[in-house]
Parts: C-alpha cells; structure tokens; sequence
C-alpha cells in the first residue's frame, strides 16, 4: 500500500490508473472484475436450515411436541405421528414465510441503498455506491456519504465526519496539499475514508481503495446483516403467546385433573387435555404478521414509500402530526423566475434585457455564484439555482461561457443555517465576491448599494423599500433570493466572517407552485385527526401564502418563525406548538425542538428532511421521511421511511397505508383467536357436560394449520375503505387487546362454539342416521366440519368491524374468498371421500349431515352480523 497522502493528487491519479486521464469505460469494466464490488463482507446470513430449526423453538409449539411425545407414550401413535407431521409443515410454511420475508426487505434496503456520483465516460452520473472500483473520481457534498477510501482532487471547504473510523465527531476539515512527514489516519487531511460523511463543503476524490481494503474494512469484523428487530406489535403477541400458552398449560391441568376425579381413565383424560392445548394454541399467530407487515411494504414500494424500519408501519398507524418541508414535499419544486429587481425597478422575467448593464449584471452573478448545471436537458443540482440557469438561457446568454470567463477561485458553500452562499471569481479584471441568500439574512450583511453601476452607501430608505419589495414578492407565494457583492483580493479564501460590508445587487423572485395533489392530502389528513404543520427554511410571507393556498394555515397568527421559539423553554413551546402550522426561516435544530414537544404531548409525530443537518430531527422524529430523490445520503440513512418521488401526499398515502395494515392484523387475529375460542368451548362443555372428547388433535391441526392460515392471510390483504381516513389516529400505546376487542373475539367463538357443539349433539344422537343411531365418532366429524366451515365463514365476519356481509363489500377481496373455497374443497373433500377416513379419524357424512354441517356453520354469519348491529347502535 502506498502512501498516498504523500503525493499530490495528480500524481495519485497516475499510480493508480497508470496515466493522468480519468478512466475510460474499459478500465472502469477491468477494474470492476479486477476488484470486484465495492462492499464490506456481510456475517453470513442465516442458513435456511437454521431458519427451520429455529421454528421449533415457539413455545407453543414445544408444547405441541411434548403432547406428541406424551401421546406416543400411551400408544396413540396416530395422534403422535399426526401431531409431528402437521407441525413439520407448519415449520416449512415458516421458514419460506421468514426466508421470502427477509427477501422482499432486503430488495426494499437495495432500493434505498447509498448511491455516489461519479465520472464515468466524461460525465458525472449517479451510480450505487457498490458499483464505485478504484481509480474513480467521486465528487462529494454536505450530506453525501464518502462510498470509498480515496485522495482528494478537489476541495471547497469540505468538512468530513470521520467519528465511525476515528471516534472523532467534530467534522475534519480537508486540504489538498501533499503531507511530507508521517501521519497518522486521523492527521490524513489530503484523504477521505469510506464511512465517513461530508458535512459540509464539496470536492472530488481518487478512488484508491474499495470494499474490504478500505480502512473501515480493515477494521471491521464482519458486518452484523442487521436483522430486522421485532416491530412492538409482535413482541406484544408473542408476550401474549406466551401467557396465553401458560394459561393454556393450567387450564389442561385443571382438566386433566377434573377428569381423573371423576374416574376417568387417566390416557382419555389426557386426551381432552391435549385436545384443549391444541384447540387453543395459535400456532399461525406470529407468522400471519409477519406476513402481512411484509406484503405490506410491497405495496407501499409500489406507492412510492420505501420503508427501512419494519417498526415503521405500524407507528404510520397512528401518526397524528406530520411535520413536512414546503420544498419540494408540498410544492413541486419546479422553479421558474417570475421577475428581476435591479437598482430600484420591478423586471417581469418576459421583459428581462440584457442590455442592461444592471440586468446583464445580476443574470451574470445569479450563474457565477451557482453549483447547478443543466446537461443535454438534464438538471443536475438544486432548482432554485436552475431557474437562475433557465432564465439566462432564455434569454440567449450561454450560462457555461460566462462561467468560463470568470472561473470561481474559491467559495463558501450553502447552508441552510446560514441560508447564504457565496463564491468569488476573476470578473472583468477585478476579483469579486458574489453572495446570494435569504433577504432578510443578507440585508443584515451590506453596508452599501449599487446604484447607476456605482456602489454607495446604503440609507434606511433604500433597505425599506427593498423588504417592502421582498414583502410584495412573498405576498403572492414567490421566492426570493437577494444578491451582494464585494471586492476582494486576488486568490482571496473567504470564510463565514467576510460576508459583511456587501453591496446589495438585486433580488429575484420565483414561483414554485404547489403540487397538485397537496390540496386534497392536507383535506385528507385534517379528515383524518392528524396535524399538517409546514416547517421551512423560506420567508414567513411566502410560506404563509403557499400554505393558505394548500390548506395548511387558516389565519395568520398560526405562522411564525423559526428564531420565536429560541428563548421558549420546552415547557413554553409544548403549548405553543398546538397553535402554530407553519414555522418559516427554520433551522434543523429548531425541527428538532418541534418533535419533541409534540412527543412529550403523547403524538406520534412523522417528519421529513433532506438535509445532512435534519438527520438528528429524522431520528428523533417516530417516523423519519426523507427524500429519494433530492435527499442527502446521510439523510435517507437516518430515515425509517423515503420517499420514492418526494411527494408530501404520498406520505398521507403511507398513513392510509398503515392504518390499513394494522386494521387487517387485528382483524387476522380476531379470526384465529375467536376460532380457538370457540374449539375451546366446544372441549370445555363436552368435558363437563361428559361427553366424549369432541374433536381428535388431527382435527384441530387440520384446521388451525390448513383451512385457517389461508383466511387469516386473506384478511391481512383487505383493501382500505374509504372510512380509514375519517377516524381518529389510534393511540400508539394502545394495547391490541381492547376490550372491545375481546368482546368481539368472544362473541365469535361463542357463536361458533355453540354450533359446533350442536353439530356434535346431532351426530352423537344420531338424528340424521337411517337407524337413528349415533356414535362419537359421527358426533366428532360434524363437530369437527362445522367448526371448520364455521371458521371459514367466519373469515367474512371479521372482515370489517361494520355489518358489511351483507353488501357489496363482501365480494371486494378475491384472496378472502379464493381462501374460502379451496378451504370449503379441502373439508368437504375430507367428510366424503372415504379414502381420508383413516388419516383424519371422520367416518362418511351422508348429504344431510353434510348439509347440516354447512348450515349450522352459515348460521355464524347472520348471528355476527346481527352482534354488530346492536353493538354498532350501542
Ligand atoms: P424547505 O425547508 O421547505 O425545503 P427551503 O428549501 O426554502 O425550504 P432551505 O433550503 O434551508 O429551505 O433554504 C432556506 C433559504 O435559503 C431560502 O428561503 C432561500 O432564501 C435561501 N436559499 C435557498 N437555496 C439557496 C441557494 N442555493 N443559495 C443561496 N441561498 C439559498
């Protein structure tokens, strides 16, 4: 390995890529194969063979076994065997259940993976940050993450966070000179490191190394595949699994126990016990969620909202204020230029001349003091600086020409604290400082005027009639950006300090208009119980109009600025927040200080942010958006959610989304538990009612495994309705079990509890049977296929918390249906072929019986919907 730091740039260049030319398109492709990708080594993943064992570690399940174990041992090897083989499907189903899972979120992660920019072919592209190989030139800005190790080529006041290599958290300031003497990781102030990230300035570097010889690979012990934590709704279940598999364990005691004492044999009375134990373990629980938070984020992919944290769906839930930037996220970030204002005159963009020296003047300074360009109808940058392009070109001026006769030789780069930028160049034999930047933050800085093209000092009367002016602008919704400049000397390197002493130029005003669909998303989401609040870094007036126009605000007093809440304690600013919608002239600490006192207020709060500074307020926030397409790497990192097209209603959609989802889980769970509960009755009430045990395992397995999975998932793909939105965002530390909840799962296993024990009285009495004879074994088969039919009706039930069997809405989920019939098949195919008897221990249903069994399970559906009824009335 080289000393690289000890050379200069060019020199670099030419020891890695042997020649001082960037690299053509073949030796990028040599490189490629020669190094291969630009990726840390991941801990391998998981085997599937692990995933499968990893199946049987579910309580539940160990119980299971231990009941084939025990079964086994009292010579019911069919039970045993039945028993074993259910559960070995069940583990296969998990395990391609977990295994496409972990698949679909890993192709989410790759959608928002890192990216870099790159010359490749003499253009700089976009590429994802695996594809960078050594001898790439990468440019870096504020918020990129450096995708590689690597000697610096460019430097305009980079500032690098270097703490995840050196623990250092101050930002480092970079420099291009080569360094003679020996020095230390932390002291190569000529390189940059992979992992690290810019926090400030830009520049360009030589890729030197990539992947595992970078230093961070060096270091690094293999990656942890970060897998995916548990979202708080399923360690809630599986808290509730586990208590539940221990009141299960009690209750089969007490039964057991009851049946010995009534001078049972000791192996019947083990058998209601096991027959209760499976009647009641959930066996589907986790998995269906799992399932269905996965299915889930596909669709929100489709809709444009990639989500990073699984957690995230479910806080999406119950979202109850959305603080969004204006740019970009409510507005389409579309800038046009609307007019000049140059020495005192109001120019409407159509009437710009460029024979004005003034006009030509401020046209030229609005190119120079600018990092976008505009390639082959490609914008590359951002739009407030390419409408400034836009204009120019409309007007016939050449922005690259006027940027090559007067090279930038040094610059302070924009920030949004700062909310200035500036750059300074050789212009006309002089050298000059153009700053550009928010009004009010630039009058603040000048001391002179220009005036004729003559600069003079600047009165009280000229700075009123410029905000009066500025005033007028953001009235009616513009944008506008002031310019200054200075004389400096040459090779002069600004810092922060020197933008003071300016003399004003000119503003120019903008439009960007509201998106479209903005309007009907803040309807959407007021409907829907959630705040929209606009947090922004423009001008109050500006942002006031925008946000009147969408909705946002209804009276003046409801915006302020930023710099208002800076001597508010956070007890102050707790009750101010309630009254504020739109926060202008904002820094990312303040969007932090927002967060917060709308958390401690108990709101789930949604925030979005692009910048590398808004990262903490990501964090904080319970769901961080960013932006995919105008974001900052570092940004996206931060966020639990991005935004595929930036589009503030496309988070509403996600809030849809996640109420939606979270709506189906419980209906899912609703389904599964009120089964059980009604198997559980059924075993309870033959127990006391002695009886003989009206189900065998091999029936229950049959029905918690195969004919229930299949609605439990259907109902977890229930498509939104239109009342989603115009309930109340649900309280995020409600706990599933409500007890409305419970009363409903209740009502449902009772109804179904009742008829599957009538279908077993039928049987048992034999009052269908020619002779008129019944048996055990016919009462357990209709027991079993109407609990089983029950269930599967029962599915229609719990679509919706409303009566909506009985309307159209019954039809609008194929897959609810489709689970029906091919479970309706799989049942019916049960009870009659005579094949299966064995197996399954039914004995053939005669049409009657059959017929008996279909309507005891129909009568679910009427007896629900009529306990919705009154429950809704009441
Ligand atoms: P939002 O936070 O809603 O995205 P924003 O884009 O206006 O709003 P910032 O990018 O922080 O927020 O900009 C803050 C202010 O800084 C703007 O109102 C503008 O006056 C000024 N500004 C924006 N971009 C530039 C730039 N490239 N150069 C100089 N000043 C700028």
């Amino acid at each position: 390995m080289q000393d690289y730091y000890k050379m200069t740039g060019q020199q670099v260049r030419e020891a890695v890529n042997g020649t001082a030319e960037p690299l053509s398109d073949s030796q990028v492709q040599a490189n490629v194969e020669k190094f291969g990708p630009n990726e840390l080594a991941e801990e391998k993943k998981k085997s599937i063979l692990r995933i499968f064992l990893e199946q049987f570690k579910d309580f539940l399940v160990i119980i299971l076994i231990a009941a084939a174990i025990i079964s086994g041992a009292l010579n019911d090897l069919e039970s045993a065997l039945v028993i074993l083989v259910v559960i070995t499907i069940n583990a296969i189903l998990g395990t391609v259940q977990t295994v496409k899972a972990e698949q679909s979120l890993t192709a989410l992660k790759a959608m928002s993976a890192p990216e870099a920019k790159v010359l490749r072919g003499g253009r700089v592209v976009q590429i994802p940050s695996r594809e960078v190989t050594v001898g790439d030139q990468i440019f870096l800005e504020a918020g990129d993450f450096v995708p590689a190790d690597g000697r610096l080529l460019e430097n305009a006041g980079l500032k690098i966070d270097e703490s995840a290599l050196t623990g250092e958290s101050l930002g480092v300031e970079k420099d291009l000179a080569p360094i003679e003497k020996e020095a230390a990781l932390g002291d190569r102030i000529n390189m940059v490191y992979s992992g690290s990230f810019v926090t400030y300035g830009r520049g360009s570097f030589l890729v030197t190394s990539i992947g595992m010889e970078t230093e961070v690979g060096k270091i690094a012990t293999l990656l942890k595949t970060t897998s995916e934590k548990k979202t708080p709704l399923q360690i809630n279940l599986d808290n509730f699994g586990k208590k539940l598999s221990i009141l299960i364990l009690i209750f089969c005691g007490i039964l057991f126990g009851l049946s010995v004492y009534r001078g049972e044999s000791a192996g019947n009375a083990f058998l209601f016990a096991v027959a209760l134990a499976v009647a009641a373990i959930p066996e589907a629980l986790s998995s269906i969620v799992t399932i269905v938070l996965s299915f889930g984020t596909q669709k929100m992919a489709k809709e444009h909202a990639i989500i990073r944290k699984l957690q995230a769906v479910e806080g999406l839930g119950s979202v109850s204020v959305i603080c969004s930037d204006k740019t970009g996220t409510l507005t389409q970030n579309k800038m046009t230029v609307e007019d000049y204002y140059v020495e005192g005159r109001r120019i409407p963009a159509a009437e710009i001349d460029t024979d004005d020296p003034a006009q030509m003047q401020l046209l030229v300074h609005s190119v120079l003091c600018n990092d976008s360009t505009i390639d082959e109808e490609k914008e590359i940058g951002d739009p407030t600086e390419t409408a400034l392009i836009h204009i120019a070109s409309k007007v016939g001026k050449d922005y690259a020409a006027i940027r090559s006769d007067s090279p930038r030789f040094s610059e302070i780069p924009f920030d949004s604290d700062r909310k200035l930028m500036s750059t300074c160049h050789q212009l006309e034999g002089k050298s000059l400082m153009v700053t550009k930047g928010a009004v009010d933050v630039l009058l603040k800085r000048i001391s002179h005027i220009q005036e004729h093209g003559k600069s003079r000092s600047v009165t009280d009367q000229d700075r009123s009639a410029i905000e009066e002016q500025n005033m007028e602008f953001s009235r009616n919704g513009l944008r506008v950006l002031a310019f200054a400049y200075k004389e400096v000397a040459e090779n002069f390197e600004p810092g922060t300090e020197d933008e003071t002493d300016l003399t004003f130029l000119g503003l120019i005003a903008m439009m960007d208009p509201p998106r479209e669909e903005s309007m009907a998303a803040v309807a959407e989401c007021i409907d829907a119980g959630i705040k929209p609040v606009m947090i922004t870094g423009d001008h109050k007036i500006t942002a006031a109009a925008i946000a009147k126009r969408i909705g946002i605000l209804k009276d003046d007093s409801e915006a302020c600025e930023g710099a208002s809440i800076d001597h508010m304690s956070d007890e102050e600013l707790k009750s101010y927040v309630e009254k504020i919608s739109v926060y202008a002239r904002v820094s990312p600490e303040h969007k932090i200080r927002i967060v917060r006192a709308w958390q401690e207020k108990g709101n789930i709060v949604a925030m979005t942010g692009d910048g590398v500074n808004d990262a903490p307020a990501l964090k904080q926030a319970d769901i961080g958006v960013a932006m995919g397409i105008t974001g900052s790497e570092v940004s996206k990192d931060a966020a639990s959610m991005v935004l595929t097209d930036d589009n503030f209603a496309t988070i509403v959609k996600a809030v849809e989304n996640g109420r939606n989802i979270y709506q189906n889980i419980k209906h899912s769970i609703q389904f599964l538990l009120s089964g059980n509960f009604g198997a559980i009755l059924a075993v309870l009430y033959a127990s006391i009612a002695a009886l003989p045990v009206p189900f065998a395992p091999v029936h229950l397995l049959f029905i918690n495994l195969l004919t229930d999975s299949l609605p439990a998932i259907a109902l977890g793909l229930e498509p939104h309705t239109k009342d989603l939105m115009k309930e109340k965002p649900r309280p995020s530390n409600e706990s599933i079990l409500t007890k409305s909840f419970l009363t409903r799962i209740g009502a449902g296993g009772l109804s179904i509890g009742i008829t599957t024990m009538i279908a077993f009285l039928i049987g048992f009495h034999g009052v269908f049977t020619a002779a008129g004879e019944g048996s055990a074994l016919l009462g357990s088969t209709m027991a079993f296929g109407t609990l089983c039919t029950a269930r599967l009706f029962h599915g229609f039930n719990c679509k919706s918390n409303k009566p909506v069997v009985f309307t159209s809405k019954v039809f609008n989920n194929v897959y609810l249906i489709a689970a029906f019939f091919i479970g309706l098949i799989l049942i019916t195919a049960v009870l009659t072929i005579p094949g299966l008897h064995e197996i399954f221990k039914v004995q053939t249903l005669a049409l009657p019986q059959l017929f008996t069994v279909y309507g005891l399970a129909f009568i679910n559906i009427p007896v629900i919907q009529l306990f919705k009824l009154i429950k809704i009335k009441n």
